[in-house]
């Protein structure tokens, strides 16, 4: 279980970038994983969790959240408008509001759940066709019709292309974020998290540096 390296890693990176400790959330990315190595992270004290699939969290993460009070569950999947409903039961954060159709849903049910997650919008800094997200020239525009429908944004989210040096994605990131006034920056996985965080990240999405390698895909 690599947790306490990751740790050690984050408070260097954070202290090499002139930031305060604990200016980066973790986020420990247990999708597919097996329950041990979960129980095991959580057995640690950690907390902070990312899944992609809505169906999958929901059948893990009700049992674990009655043993292990103050867990946090972070959406970082494609999330399908039909599965916003259980999403918003089940997740405190959402990282990847990623087109105005799931904005529309989301601002009407989060009218009638009563409560917002947290809420990233996933930016496709590499203008790649197979990646979600909006596009760079589209996310001020995007933020702004958010908010003229009521959802309080918190951040952007992006995940860079993967031939490709994260650096310049990151400070894009950074800079959409900012002229936007917002404060909040997932990016940076297990293979980039310290570059992330030297550009300003405010939540890494660490999975398989953690956990170990995932093996099976779900057909969720
Ligand atoms: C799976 C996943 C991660 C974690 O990836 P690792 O390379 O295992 O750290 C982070 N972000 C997103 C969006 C993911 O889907």
């Amino acid at each position: 279980m690599g947790l306490s390296k990751i740790i050690t890693r984050i408070r260097a990176a954070e202290a090499a970038a002139d930031r305060a400790p604990g200016a980066v959330t973790l986020i420990a990315v247990s999708k597919i994983q097996p329950p041990d190595r979960v129980e095991a992270v959580l057995d640690a004290g950690h907390r902070v969790f990312g899944e992609n699939y809505v169906q999958e969290a929901g059948a893990k993460w009700p049992a674990w959240r009655d043993r292990y009070p103050g867990v946090e569950l972070h959406m970082i999947g494609p999330l399908q408008t039909n599965k916003l409903k259980p999403a918003l039961a089940l997740f405190d954060a959402i990282h990847t509001l990623d087109r105005p159709s799931l904005a529309q849903k989301l601002a009407r049910q989060v009218q009638a759940h009563g409560t917002c997650p947290r809420l990233f919008v996933q930016v496709n800094t590499g203008r790649e066709p197979q990646k979600a997200g909006i596009l760079p020239d589209e996310t001020d525009g995007f933020v702004s019709a958010c908010r003229a429908l009521d959802l309080r944004l918190y951040g952007l989210m992006c995940i860079p292309p993967d031939d490709q040096d994260p650096q310049p994605h990151f400070r894009a990131l950074r800079e959409m974020a900012e002229r936007n006034g917002l404060s909040g920056l997932s990016m940076g996985m297990s293979a980039d998290f310290e570059t992330a965080i030297a550009e300003g990240a405010t939540h890494v999405r660490v999975g398989s540096a953690i956990f170990g390698a995932r093996t099976v895909r779900p057909s969720a």
